[in-house]
């Protein structure tokens, strides 16, 4: 009897003891406004970082913590950084001067996603090799590129691939995956993507589906180019059936105005290929405007097929101009006219900013004829298209299985500012979504499309990645005048378990990591 009144009385001190101890974190994020990346709402509550890892969640004031730092989230949202699941910036993180990659941290993203639209690198492991050596200021998942691939193997030439060709292409997807790859991306409106057949495509998603992976894809036809948005659509649902895999459309709109309100039928037969099994997500950047270089946006794909000698001769062929200039016409019409085309960047200083009927004014030149001149120049004129309605763009956003995303490309401010446009312009101003659903929308529902299973969520033994930003004043700060503003209202950023951004300052450390896709869980 007196054994176990003692007993009792070191359960009930051991317990209170527990209760008061206060919890050794290295960093505590107090008082903030807590969402968990779980499609919840806000919760008032403390969380403790041990390390590179969330190792306590407690409500607010409830625990108390011993912590090397404590940040103060008083009045401010905290949640798992943002994770951007369609970006190109390999170029930057390789670089020794953007890989600090400030212009998505500043957008509150802790992991941006690359390789996407058929580009991914075919070797990841060599990728990886690249990566800035001094370290990267976010951490970095792949794509492996199925253009980048079919590139290797069989160069840009356009014609269907032979079953030893086939076979090589699979055995670099199978390699990639083995590596760490998210899965394949492809992006049939670009060459060499747009050579290959459907079945291909099949072939090569297959091998992604063995190992988890996902396809995205850049579709064939966003428009009215080739196939048409609808058929490009079910090309995409026919994939994803037919290899047994999860498919994810980059960047998802109607472009152009003959497609204007088609994101209607485009929503049916998703939400058709879902009811019947087919698992779908897509991802959109908040933007009217598009933005590509001037070659992919008006120039005919046969007349860049094969490569840059044959694309030269073909716009010097007196016998081939008249047809090229009209189907560039059309191609101007189809993306709203030639002074709906900004000129974003270019190597001819004075033309940035204006539009393509500015400078066809200026060179005393037709559009068509203009737009030869400066594609013969190279890629690097970049336009930004004013080609999606407002209409579209809300329905598309207002879909339960679409995520935010930048696809950041020099000359377009999408690349500094989509995450925090999204939130001023469609939470704050429009309410046209909740602030827990662009959350939700950027951070453990992208984890999870992509399989990035310990991002994403303020949980216990989740990686810790953590934004916190002001509501009040976290918005784009980037324009079409000036593309490459840093966005505002981001205070703290932490990227596996360390301050990268403290009081809205930038702490120099580069400790972002490549991540490799981990295995579905079962939740
Ligand atoms: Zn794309």
């Amino acid at each position: 009897m007196k054994k176990q009144s003692l007993l009792i009385f070191t359960v009930i001190f051991v317990t209170s003891c527990a209760i008061h101890r206060p919890i050794p974190v290295d960093v505590l994020i107090a008082n903030g406004s807590v969402y968990d990346g779980t499609d919840s709402k806000a919760q008032a509550l403390d969380i403790g970082i041990c390390g590179d890892e969330i190792c306590a969640v407690s409500p607010r004031g409830k625990r108390s913590y011993t912590a090397r730092k404590t940040l103060d989230a008083t009045g401010l949202v905290v949640s798992p950084g943002f994770i951007d699941p369609h970006t190109h910036t390999f170029l930057e993180l390789r670089s020794n001067d953007k890989n600090e990659n400030l212009n998505y941290l500043y957008q509150g993203v802790t992991t941006v996603v690359t390789g996407n639209d058929g580009g991914g690198p075919p070797h990841i492991p060599f990728a990886v090799s690249q990566l800035n050596k001094d370290g990267i200021g976010t951490n970095v998942a792949f794509f492996t590129g199925h253009g980048s691939i079919r590139r290797l193997v069989m160069g840009i030439e356009e014609r269907e691939a032979t079953e030893a060709e086939l076979i090589e292409m699979e055995l670099l997807v199978e390699n990639a995956m083995k590596d760490g790859s998210l899965g394949l991306s492809s992006g049939l409106y670009y060459i060499p993507g747009q050579f290959a057949d459907t079945q291909e495509v099949i072939r090569l998603a297959k091998v992604a589906a063995r190992h988890g992976g996902i396809y995205d894809t850049h579709l064939r036809d966003e428009s009215t180019f080739n196939i048409g948005l609808l058929a490009a659509i079910e090309e995409a649902i026919e994939i994803a059936e037919k290899a047994n895999i999860h498919l994810h459309l980059a960047h998802i709109k109607a472009l152009g105005v003959d497609v204007w309100g088609q994101s209607i039928p485009v929503i049916e037969k998703i939400e058709n290929a879902r009811s019947q099994g087919v698992s779908i997500s897509a991802d959109q950047y908040p933007w009217l405007a598009s933005g590509t270089n001037i070659r992919s946006a008006i120039i005919p794909q046969w007349v860049r097929a094969d490569s840059e000698e044959a694309f030269m001769s073909r716009i010097r062929d007196s016998g081939m101009i008249e047809r090229i200039l009209s189907e560039i016409k059309e191609n101007i019409r189809r993306r709203g006219g030639s002074e709906k085309l900004l000129i974003t960047a270019s190597p001819e200083a004075d033309w940035v900013g204006k539009t393509l009927q500015e400078i066809s004014e200026l060179m005393k030149l037709t559009p068509a004829q203009t737009a030869i001149e400066m594609a013969q120049i190279g890629s690097p004129h970049r336009v930004a298209s004013y080609n999606m309605s407002e209409e579209d763009v809300e329905r598309f956003m207002l879909q339960t299985w679409v995520v935010t995303s930048s696809d950041g490309t020099n000359g377009h401010p999408r690349k500094y500012a989509s995450f925090p446009k999204k939130y001023r312009e469609y939470v704050k101003e429009k309410k046209l979504i909740s602030e827990q659903r662009f959350i939700y929308s950027s951070t453990g529902q992208t984890a999870d499309i992509l399989g990035l299973h310990d991002r994403g969520q303020l949980k216990v033994g989740k990686k810790a990645d953590v934004l916190v930003f002001n509501p009040d004043t976290f918005k784009d700060n980037a324009n079409f005048q000036q593309w490459n503003a840093l966005s505002l209202g981001v205070h703290f950023v932490l990227v596996n378990g360390k301050l990268v951004i403290d009081d809205t300052q930038f702490t120099g450390q580069l400790v972002g990591q490549f991540l490799k896709r981990s295995t579905r869980q079962q939740e």
